[in-house]
């Protein structure tokens, strides 16, 4: 929705006089007003998130009043948490048509529209945050996603990363990959998918039931997020094993999503505020996610209790193995998938022979006895 606002502004001469007193600009004379027309875009953004979600629904209510701030009002986003103008599955469809102009997500939920989005959220095994961000930002990742997504009539840009997640909750220890068999699990996606050829029973569960699931014993086990959202949502009063490495979503990108009509009518300045306020979120989510997890680890370690184990070597072989097959499949059914597979896997290995001998190479120097 557009909407033109005649403002007047009244221009005091003191503003544009130099030190000396002089005008810098002639504006006429003083004290007679100037009209000049602004054009307000009025919009409305829906996310995925539950109303109040930490640090998720929060970020997109950052972006939108720093975007407010920025642009002096003329560029206004009302935000809509996940079932309050529409459901949260729906923010695609109604963001692509129209109905809404910005949508807050991330791209694996709709893989079953767009399967090739997976890449630009989280794939098993896949990249973490900081090299998602050199191969979107950098390394083609971008204009393969604009890509993809015009046909929808959509653009979408970075906006947040859950950082590494952990594995998840189980009721039971895993030694092997037999304690992984027949396995009720909450965990979607590509994640499931593996899941479910390593022999589990994955599980496909709102956030909102999972808690009772896993106490009542409907669930074995689930995965959520990170110790922070795991913590509120008291998965650890419901479970006795917390797993890691979160190796099914090392590190999950969040989108601002644009209707692409509504992106191209917008000024130039405007569209330059939204890249650069969704690249400042994008850093604020991540920070945050850092931040809280290292707080709420410390937490469920001395306060709670809870147990935290490392997966065996051998069960994340076999969950490996069964990434790239999965991957592979998936590629077979979809040829964007296995167009955006290949750049990514490209990449990929480019950057893991520096990441190894860098990051890596570094956290291994620091285990050091
Ligand atoms: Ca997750």
């Amino acid at each position: 929705m557009i909407r033109h606002k005649l403002l007047f502004i009244s221009i005091a001469c003191f503003l544009l006089t130099a030190c000396d007193g002089k005008p810098l600009i002639d504006v006429g004379a003083p004290g007679i007003a100037k009209s000049v027309s602004v054009q307000v875009h009025k919009w409305k953004m829906v996310t995925t998130w539950p109303a109040n979600f930490p640090v998720f629904q929060e970020g997109a209510v950052k972006f939108a009043n720093d975007v407010r701030l920025m642009s002096n009002g003329r560029l206004d986003i009302q935000v809509y948490a996940g079932g309050e103008l529409v459901p949260a599955l729906q923010v695609f469809d109604a963001v692509s048509q129209g109905i809404v102009e910005v949508g807050h997500g991330s791209p694996y939920y709709w893989a079953g529209v767009v399967p090739a989005a997976q890449f630009f959220s989280s794939v098993p095994f896949g990249m973490t945050a900081k090299g998602m961000n050199a191969w979107i930002y950098n390394g083609g990742g971008l204009e393969l996603w604009h890509e993809l997504y015009k046909p929808f009539n959509l653009i979408s840009f970075p906006m947040g990363n859950t950082g590494l997640q952990m594995g998840g909750w189980f009721n039971k220890k895993i030694d092997s990959i037999d304690d992984i068999k027949g396995l009720r699990m909450r965990i979607p996606g590509l994640g499931g998918k593996v899941f479910k050829k390593a022999g589990g029973n994955p599980v496909l569960m709102a956030g909102g039931e999972i808690y009772t699931a896993l106490e009542r014993g409907t669930l074995d086990a689930t995965e959520w997020v990170a110790p922070f959202h795991d913590m509120r949502l008291g998965l650890n009063r419901a479970s006795d094993y917390y797993y890691y490495p979160g190796w099914h979503e090392p590190g999950t990108v969040f989108e601002l999503m644009l209707n692409l009509s509504k992106w191209q009518e917008l000024e130039s300045d405007l569209q330059k505020i939204v890249e650069v306020t969704a690249a400042a979120t994008s850093e604020w989510i991540y920070a945050q996610m850092e931040y809280n997890n290292q707080k709420a680890l410390q937490e469920l370690r001395l306060k709670k209790n809870v147990t935290i184990l490392s997966f065996p070597d051998d069960v994340l072989r076999v969950l490996k193995d069964m990434t790239k097959l999965t991957l592979a499949e998936e590629s077979d059914n979809s040829a964007d998938f296995k167009r955006v597979y290949e750049a990514y896997e490209a990449f990929r290995e480019d950057y893991n022979k520096w990441n190894n001998i860098a990051e890596e190479a570094y956290s291994d120097a620091l285990r050091l006895q």
